[in-house]
C-alpha cells in the first residue's frame, strides 16, 4: 500500500516541501506520496485525528499551526517540548509524536552563516511564532549570552521568553517592544539578526528600514527568498543567508524520522532548486518582489568561499543545492520562500 505523508498548513499551495520530499521517496524507492492539506485552524484537530490511521507515515506542520498542534499529539520529543512548537509528526501505532526538526535545520543554517568566524554570543530575533521558537531555542543551546526578541504583538514575545525561562536561566533573554529606535539601538550592539516573521512573504517588504542596519551583521531570514531585508543588508555590507539551508535540513531530519533512512540530501537539494527555478511557491508563500531587483545569493565571504555581490558586499551562505553541486536556481520567478 502506498503510504501517505501530508503537510498541514494554511495556506500550503504548491509546497516546496512536496517537491523535496517526493524526490527523496522516489530516489530511495519508498512507496509514499507527499500530499498538501490546506486546513484552517478550525479544521486542524480533525486533520490530526486522521493521521492516526495506518496508511500515514507522518506529517509536516507549517504556518500557522506549529504551536496549535502541540496539545493535539500524544507525546512530544525533548525539542518539541522545549520549543513548544511542532513541525513534524510521526506515528507510533495510533499515537502521534510531535517533533521539532526546525531546531536542527536552524543549527545547520546558523553554522553556515557564521562560517569560520567564532560563534557570536549576541543576537536579535524578529518574530515570536513557531519558527522563532526554534530559532531562540537554537541560540540558547548554541551558548548565546544575550538574545533580544522583538514582535509586533509584544505579549506574544513575552510569552515566548517566559516559556524559555528555565532553559535560558544562565543568559539574558528579553522581549522588547517593536520600536525602530529600540531595534536600532539593539542592532548596534549585536552580531546576529534573524528574521522569523513572515514579513516579506506576501510582498516585497522588509521588517526594518535599511538605514538602521549596521554593516557587519550576520543576517538570516527564514524566508526562502532573496527578501528585501537580505538585499538591504547585503547592500549595507552584512553577510546574509536565506531560509534554504534550514528548509532542506529540517526536511531531511523529518524524512529520516518517517522512513528510518538517511535523507538523500543532494536529491532533495536538487528538487528544491528545480522547484525554485520553476517558480513554485513554498507552502508558506513567496515574496512578490521583482526578480530584476534582486541581488544574487552567493557564498559567505567569511567562509573564504564567497563571491562578491553586485554591491561588492559579502553576502549569503551557499545553498545546500549549490554546495552539493546542483545548479542554483536562476530562472524567472525563481525566488520562493521557505518550507
Ligand atoms: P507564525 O504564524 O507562527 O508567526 C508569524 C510571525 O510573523 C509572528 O511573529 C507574527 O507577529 C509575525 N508577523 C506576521 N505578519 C506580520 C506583520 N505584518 N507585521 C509584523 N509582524 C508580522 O509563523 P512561523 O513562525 O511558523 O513562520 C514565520 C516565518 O518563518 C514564515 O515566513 C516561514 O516561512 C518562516 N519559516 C521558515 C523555515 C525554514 O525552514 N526556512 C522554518 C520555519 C519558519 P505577531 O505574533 O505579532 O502576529
Amino acid at each position: 500500500m502506498t503510504k501517505r505523508v501530508v503537510l498541514i498548513g494554511h495556506p500550503v499551495a504548491h509546497s516546496l516541501s512536496g517537491a523535496m520530499q517526493q524526490a527523496a521517496f522516489d530516489e530511495l524507492g519508498i512507496e509514499a506520496r507527499y500530499e498538501l492539506w490546506d486546513r484552517p485552524p478550525i479544521e486542524l484537530a480533525d486533520a490530526v485525528t486522521e493521521l492516526r490511521e495506518d496508511e500515514f507515515l507522518g506529517a509536516n506542520v507549517t504556518i500557522p499551526h506549529k504551536e496549535r498542534v502541540v496539545p493535539l499529539v500524544d507525546r512530544l520529543t525533548d525539542e518539541a517540548h522545549a520549543t513548544g512548537a511542532v513541525n513534524t509528526l510521526t506515528r507510533e501505532g495510533h499515537k502521534l509524536v510531535g517533533h521539532n526538526t526546525d531546531v536542527e535545520g536552524f543549527k545547520v543554517a546558523l553554522d553556515k552563516l557564521v562560517g569560520r568566524q567564532k560563534m557570536p554570543r549576541l543576537a536579535v530575533v524578529l518574530g515570536s511564532g513557531g519558527g522563532a521558537r526554534a530559532v531562540v531555542y537554537g541560540l540558547i543551546r548554541e551558548g548565546f549570552q544575550r538574545v533580544v526578541v522583538f514582535n509586533r504583538h509584544l505579549h506574544r514575545a513575552e510569552g515566548m521568553v517566559k516559556h524559555f525561562n528555565r532553559s535560558a536561566a544562565h543568559m539574558e533573554l528579553r522581549a522588547m517592544p517593536w520600536h525602530e529606535s529600540i531595534i536600532e539601538a539593539e542592532l548596534a550592539k549585536t552580531k546576529v539578526l534573524v528574521n522569523a516573521t513572515s514579513i516579506g512573504l506576501d510582498g516585497d517588504e522588509s521588517p526594518l528600514p535599511a538605514e538602521i542596519l549596521p554593516p557587519d551583521l550576520l543576517v538570516l531570514d527564514l524566508l526562502y527568498a532573496r527578501t528585501r531585508l537580505l538585499r538591504d543588508a547585503a547592500a549595507a555590507g552584512c553577510t546574509v543567508s536565506d531560509g534554504e539551508t534550514m528548509l532542506l535540513h529540517q526536511g531531511a531530519a523529518a524524512f529520516t524520522l518517517w522512513t528510518g533512512q538517511p535523507a538523500p540530501l543532494e536529491t532533495m537539494g536538487a528538487a528544491l532548486a528545480e522547484a525554485r527555478a520553476h517558480g513554485v511557491r513554498s507552502a508558506e508563500g513567496e515574496p512578490t518582489g521583482s526578480p530584476a531587483d534582486e541581488v544574487p545569493m552567493a557564498e559567505t565571504a567569511s567562509s573564504g568561499e564567497g563571491t562578491p555581490s553586485k554591491s561588492g558586499s559579502s553576502e549569503a551562505a551557499p545553498s545546500e543545492a549549490s554546495a552539493s553541486g546542483t545548479p542554483a536556481a536562476g530562472g524567472a520567478g525563481a525566488e520562493p520562500s521557505s518550507s
